[in-house]
């Protein structure tokens, strides 16, 4: 099948590598050059703007960083609603907030184009492998009808209400993976200080009740010092942003959520906001002018 991609960035690329391992053909675009070239290298075709990546395909999959660029990429100039034909399917898959996935979708649905919102979890690794956890909004039909795509680039995709659904779901997943990051980062600072090894901690509790996927992801790059995203800082910050307006609107207060945003606004103000968002780790090292990691 020809698919159209736009977004090339840490996980569009691998997302496009995937599709064309399984044999499609994939239409890129990209508003940075060498990011195209990364993946025409694997065979993709390149294409010069998102106008004429929907004129060309029937299928198209946005993978882009928040609300703003989805909306210019649909919705505004040279942009898909410009060349798209009647009929097409649309799968965005960033992380947006679920209003903004409601109002696309109209801005879709008005010229017959047909819009899924359909972000993931799992992260660079996951993307890399094809078992990215997928969480999807809209018509169900749709979703049926894509559901082998989705699968060549997850390793789950669950259906979850209507358009907006998936970022919903999104947001909660968010919400869970800062939180338990802030609160592994805070257990080993306590460690540390305490005169127990990290990294003992972790080998001790992680077959446990507080172990979890995240702590296995995030604790080994928390005692490294590694904080090569992965998932950015500035990232998160967009996704608790859209979690605490979405909060706001539907008044379900989010007070951890607020904390950890504060953490995260300090380290993006102190220049670490292209750091993996495991670095909320620093946020305690500066507190107590110690670090996690052990040798
Ligand atoms: P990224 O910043 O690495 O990539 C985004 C890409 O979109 C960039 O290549 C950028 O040039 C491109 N872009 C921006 N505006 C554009 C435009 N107008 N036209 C064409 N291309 C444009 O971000 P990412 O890490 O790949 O994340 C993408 C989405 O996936 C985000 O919503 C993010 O929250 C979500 N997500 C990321 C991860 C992760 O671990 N990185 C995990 C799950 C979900």
């Amino acid at each position: 099948m020809k698919i159209g991609f736009i977004g090339l960035g840490i996980m569009g690329k691998p997302m496009v590598r995937n599709l064309l391992k399984a044999g499609h053909e994939v239409v890129v675009y990209d508003v940075i050059q060498a990011n195209i070239e990364q993946v025409v290298e694997n065979g993709a075709i390149a294409s010069k703007s998102s106008k004429a990546v929907a004129q060309e395909c029937n299928l198209i999959i946005t993978m882009l960083p928040n609300s703003p660029h989805v909306k210019t990429v649909v919705m505004g100039e040279n942009g898909v609603l410009e060349g798209a034909k009647e009929g097409t399917i649309l799968i965005d898959m960033s992380s947006i907030a679920p209003l903004a996935s409601k109002e696309i979708e109209k801005a879709c649905s008005e010229k017959g184009i047909r819009m899924i919102d359909a972000p993931v979890s799992g992260g660079e690794p996951k993307a890399i492998d094809g078992t990215m956890s997928i969480m999807v909004g809209g018509d169900k039909e749709v979703f049926e009808e894509v559901y082998d795509i989705l699968m060549v680039m997850g390793g789950s995709a669950v259906h979850c209400g209507e358009i907006g659904a998936g970022n919903t779901t999104k947001l909660a997943n968010q919400v869970i993976v800062a939180l338990n990051i802030a609160a592994v980062s805070e257990a080993f600072m306590l460690a540390k200080k305490a005169g127990v090894d990290p990294r003992l901690v972790f080998d001790a509790i992680k077959g446990g009740l507080a172990g979890s996927t995240v702590m296995n992801a995030k604790a080994p790059m928390i005692m490294e010092g590694n904080f090569k995203p992965g998932f950015r800082i500035d990232l998160h910050i967009k996704d608790l942003n859209n979690a605490l307006e979405t909060g706001h609107g539907v008044g379900s207060p989010l007070p951890m959520t607020a904390i950890v945003m504060e953490m995260l606004q300090t380290l993006h103000a102190d220049q670490c906001g292209q750091d993996d968002h495991s670095a909320i780790a620093k946020y305690y090292e500066k507190l107590t002018g110690t670090e996690i990691r052990s040798n």
